[in-house]
């Protein structure tokens, strides 16, 4: 279940193992970096994608770099479901 629902400020969502958390915002997925304020794309590895934002523990989303260079994954996110295609 999302825990944010403010889109502006991306989704928050379990991931698989439910030990992290991922964000989506704009269609793109972001992990968190050692539980620090910083989160990466979720291609970062696979494509070296260099988007990451920063989340504050207001929950406020900062966009530091969201220039991906890739397609979104195939999911989206309506009406505060998360639905994986
Ligand atoms: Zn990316």
């Amino acid at each position: 279940m999302p825990i944010v629902r403010d889109l502006d400020n991306g989704v928050l969502i379990p991931s698989k193992s439910r030990k992290k958390l991922i964000l989506l915002l704009d269609g793109y997925t972001y992990y968190q970096n050692n539980f620090s304020c910083n989160w990466y794309c979720g291609s970062k590895r696979s494509k070296l994608c260099p988007a990451r934002v920063k989340r504050l523990q207001s929950g406020e989303v900062v966009r530091i770099n969201v220039d991906h260079n890739h397609e979104p994954p195939s999911f989206y996110q309506r009406d505060g479901i998360f639905v994986r295609l």
